[in-house]
């Protein structure tokens, strides 16, 4: 199996082969062009690999978001980000999609920053990039690997891509995801990925806007579709498979939210690998269940187990890992046959994936993982060799 560098897209691409077929020529014309320009983009992070320049890196425990414009260009990933047009601290400008670009990373750094006092994507206060004004009715938002970038839709399925805010927390939760357990991003594991993205998404929004669990709306994307779109968001974690439903989207909301209708996908990309975005919808619902049973706000205990639980999980992990994890998460966290543990026992039970005896973590999955990626686990290393490195240097004396 080759080595996949995927490009998280907001819009699945189950989505845009139906926009292909529509009838409106404009339509069609913009979701070629966006299913194009993705698979280049796609070829081109193949090519760069994970590349972390030291430019992206800042001083621990600062904000630093910087929003570029494409100016409607197709940039590739050599020429991006584009123009800088707000950096921070920077007054608003005149544009609304850059201020929207700007406040949803601000968002999104704080609430990461203040409830999980994570410093940034990498918690090393990685400078937060974005581009907007990418392309011509580019009908997607991305993360590459390193920034973000945002479609303005063509207002005729798909509105601009920066009015969502659980679209910009769901991107940048990619970012999250890949510099911690980074589930592979295929079958199962890719579900889980997605999963995560959609939850820590949904409760940047509920974060943002002081919405507990049981006001929140609990949809991805709603402010993306065009009026007149039979549908409310692009998914549901409360009702999965209920977000739209409209030809032009090629139906119905396809997600399942229990394991006896999880979707068999062939692993390749025309099929989302495997369906990713699909049968996220199962870990998404189960979220939802626990944060809703226990009440009041979701990113407080809920939210807490399923971030110490994306950091205790490893490159393959399968549904059944995530809820024994999350199961083990909440017992230490709160005690065995708490209320948070019960709550995630019932969850995973009602979604088909009753939690079994704790797994034991896969220390040859996990390790490249945490050196990779968890900045908290890297400074400790760094610091202990450090340590040595003294030791030795005050031994030669
Ligand atoms: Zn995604």
């Amino acid at each position: 199996m080759c080595r996949r560098e995927p490009l998280s897209c907001i819009i699945p691409p189950h989505m845009l082969r139906a926009m292909a077929k529509s009838s409106d020529s404009d339509v069609r014309r913009a979701a070629l062009s966006t299913l194009v320009a993705s698979a280049r983009i796609r070829g081109q992070r193949e090519i760069v690999g994970r590349v972390r320049t030291a430019v992206l890196s800042n001083a621990p425990g600062r904000k630093h978001r910087s929003i570029y414009n494409a100016a409607h260009e197709m940039m590739s990933e050599w020429e991006l980000p584009g123009t800088l047009v707000r950096d921070e601290g920077q007054p608003p400008s005149s544009d609304p999609t850059i201020n929207e670009a700007y406040d949803g990373l601000g968002a999104t750094y704080d609430y990461f920053a203040e409830v999980f006092n994570r410093n940034s994507i990498d918690d090393r206060g990685m400078r937060l990039v974005a581009t907007v004004h990418f392309g011509t009715s580019f009908n997607n938002a991305f993360w590459n690997g390193k920034q973000m970038v945002f479609g303005d839709g063509n207002d005729i399925i798909f509105a601009g891509f920066t009015r969502s805010l659980d679209v910009i927390g769901h991107e940048l939760t990619h970012g999250v995801t890949e510099f911690t357990s980074n589930p592979e991003y295929h079958k199962q594991p890719g579900a889980l990925n997605e999963s995560f993205s959609d939850v820590f998404g949904s409760l940047v929004k509920q974060y943002t806007r002081k919405q507990d669990a049981a006001s929140a709306d609990w949809l991805i994307g709603a402010e993306l579709l065009a009026p007149g779109i039979g549908g409310v968001a692009l998914r549901s974690l409360k009702d999965p498979g209920s977000a739209y439903d409209d030809p032009r989207l090629g139906g119905r909301d396809p997600q399942p939210k229990h394991m006896s209708a999880f979707v068999r996908l062939p692993d390749d990309e025309w099929n989302d690998w495997g369906g990713v975005h699909i049968n996220s919808g199962i870990p998404n619902h189960a979220f939802y269940l626990v944060a809703t049973q226990l009440g009041g706000n979701a990113w407080e205990d809920a939210g807490i187990i399923w971030y110490d639980s994306l950091l205790q999980l490893w490159r393959t992990a399968q549904f059944q890992d995530c809820a024994n994890i999350t199961a083990q998460v909440a017992a230490a966290r709160f005690g065995t046959e708490s209320a948070q543990h019960q709550a995630v026992k019932t969850a995973w039970a009602r979604v088909g994936v009753p939690v079994a005896a704790p797994s034991p973590p896969r220390r040859r999955d996990r390790k490249p993982a945490l050196a990779e990626g968890n900045g908290r686990v890297l400074k400790r290393q760094l610091e202990r060799l450090g340590e040595e490195l003294q030791k030795t240097i005050v031994a030669l004396g």
